[in-house]
């Protein structure tokens, strides 16, 4: 049990980012060194201190808060040094997320990405509470919602916006569709293979779904995904839905975006499907309802796939 049991994420995030503003601080990029000393004089952390972000010395995480075994009321963060400025970011925010949902119950906390995946369940649903907290403290929804309102969603307004955030621009995509209206998702392939999806929310009332190739996924031919001769589709292409999805009528189109990473092993498409009406989801010729299952499990409960 915590001290904060009726605290969630969002709820969080939400306290901080209003205690900001009412002392004028809420600017872009999220100072997290502010809400960092801020956050023993707030409930959410009092009568601790969380000591300035050191380096990690091991190599296994990406990031840690651990108590001091000499004094319980010291914790320290500790962030993998060799990460992008944007990922430290991330991971800062995330630890701090830790210190005020789960510091209670656990007196070290150690991260990597993957855990979100792999761990045991409860590991899983920490490793996602602290994840959800760090996306809503950095790309508080309302600054997002008014900078993408009638705008045109593409890499370039992606990546200029993770910069003002100082976010990576996976975590960005992953946001924006989060609060685009329009039916669209993000595809994250991991050395040739689908890692994870995620659809927006009018994509998912629509059921948009993916062609599945097997297990596991691989790039569909006639897509950017899978030209290995395009790197980068910032503006995105358009072509006919059903080259990618199961779930579209014949006529309706998208907009195939792509974005391949330093190396060439890690590839983000975005897909932005014209509009279609909702309809219920069918048990049969979509994708297979265990990853539905696991998947929608995770959207419903608000959190990130990675970070
Ligand atoms: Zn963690």
């Amino acid at each position: 049990m915590t001290a904060t049991d009726d605290l969630n994420a969002f709820k969080a995030a939400a306290r901080i980012l209003t205690w900001l503003g009412a002392t004028g601080r809420l600017t872009l990029p999220i100072d997290l060194d502010l809400v960092r000393q801020m956050l023993p004089d707030t409930p959410l952390g009092r009568g601790s201190v969380i000591k300035e972000p050191a380096d990690l010395t091991w190599n296994a995480s990406e990031g840690a808060l651990v108590r001091n075994p000499e004094n319980e009321n010291e914790w320290g963060i500790f962030v993998n040094p060799r990460a992008r400025p944007e990922r430290r970011r991330f991971t800062i925010a995330h630890e701090l997320g830790h210190f005020i949902l789960h510091r209670p119950s656990q007196s070290s906390f150690l991260c990597d990405k993957e855990s979100v995946y792999t761990g045991i369940d409860t590991l899983k649903q920490i490793e996602r509470e602290a994840d959800d907290f760090a996306s809503n403290l950095l790309m508080p929804g309302d600054m997002l919602r008014e900078r993408i309102a009638g705008k045109r969603i593409d890499f370039h307004l992606i990546g200029d916006l993770a910069k003002e955030f100082g976010v990576s621009l996976e975590s960005m995509s992953i946001r924006i569709v989060k609060y685009t209206e329009q039916r669209a998702m993000l595809v994250y392939w991991d050395h040739g293979f689908l890692k994870y999806r995620w659809p927006s929310s009018n994509a998912r009332k629509t059921c948009v779904r993916l062609r599945k190739t097997g297990d596991p996924q691989e790039p569909l031919s006639g897509t950017l995904a899978a030209d290995n001769t395009v790197e980068q589709e910032w503006d995105g292409i358009d072509m006919l839905a059903k080259v990618w999805c199961t779930s579209e009528a014949d006529e309706i189109k998208l907009r195939e975006l792509k974005h391949t990473y330093t190396g060439g092993n890690r590839v983000l498409s975005l897909l932005l499907l014209e509009s279609a009406a909702p309809r219920p989801y069918f048990r049969s010729g979509w994708e297979d309802d265990e990853t539905r299952d696991t998947f929608d499990r995770f959207v419903d409960s608000g959190q990130l796939p990675v970070r």
